[in-house]
């Protein structure tokens, strides 16, 4: 039964998705909240109208896809942007934060300051991940601890600090609570706990084959391994990850691997 409401939950909101548009999409998620995202490095920007003003979630850089996310923002909405927020400093949830500011936009990494939001701070994908949830839609902005559209990267708090990111969002909200990643669709909790289920087997399976002594050449020819990388492949892209990514991708989680050892 909850299965079906998140799934009936996350069918709506697709089809209230508009068609992309001025090399914008946005997704209506309720009056209060849309998530729009841009062409080019497609992060999820949260929009979120509170009194007297609007909070502005992870702007992403690009001077022409800024002035297209402002018009987007202007024909959503005529309230001024008060806040920014960025769950993480990368500059694809950041670069955007100037072109704000100049418009008054404050930025906050607190929300002390706003009603009906909490923020947790948590240490996986960077040094300081922030979670917002936003109560009054019952969604949590989590960055790139989470992705449907890549492999995971928890490269900043290994193991131990992904599972503890991941254990401090299922602790917000309830079963229907939407959660945002940093890219790709949407999703609900039942997505996030494959996410990490898929995500341990991956460390597990590479820390297997590295103590088989195997090189990365190697492990990359694995079928198991290839497997479980497919997982993460939400979209049926392929090929999913460019050699070099995937590459990149073992030889990051062999360095977790290696910072583990005797902890
Ligand atoms: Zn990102």
């Amino acid at each position: 039964m909850i299965k079906f409401k998140i799934l009936t939950a996350i069918s709506l909101l697709l089809l209230s998705s508009t068609a992309l548009s001025g090399g914008i999409n946005v997704e209506k998620v309720s009056d209060h909240l849309h998530i729009l995202s841009g062409k080019e490095y497609e992060t999820n920007i949260g929009l979120i109208a509170i009194e007297g003003g609007l909070v502005l979630i992870d702007p992403m850089p690009g001077n022409t896809q800024l002035s297209q996310l402002n018009s987007k923002i202007r024909s959503i909405s005529e309230k001024p942007i008060t806040f920014i927020l960025n769950t993480h400093a990368h500059s694809d949830h950041s670069g955007g934060n100037e072109f704000f500011k100049k418009q008054g936009g404050k930025l906050v990494e607190s929300t002390s300051n706003l009603d009906g939001f909490a923020h947790i701070k948590v240490k996986s994908h960077s040094a300081i991940d922030n979670i917002y949830y936003f109560e009054k839609s019952n969604t949590i902005f989590v960055g790139d601890v989470f992705d449907t559209s890549w492999h995971p990267t928890f490269y900043a708090g290994g193991t131990k600090g992904f599972n503890e990111a991941i254990d401090a969002i299922l602790n917000l909200g309830d079963d229907q609570t939407l959660i945002v990643p940093g890219h790709g669709a949407p999703a609900s909790k039942l997505s996030l706990l494959e996410f990490r289920k898929n995500t341990l087997e991956w460390i597990n399976k590479i820390r297997e084959l590295q103590q088989k002594g195997w090189d990365v050449e190697r492990i990359m020819g694995d079928t198991q391994a290839k497997d479980i990388l497919e997982k993460f492949n939400m979209n049926n892209e392929s090929p999913f990850l460019p050699y070099k990514a995937f590459k990149r991708f073992i030889e990051r989680t062999i360095s977790v691997i290696e910072n583990e050892k005797g902890m």
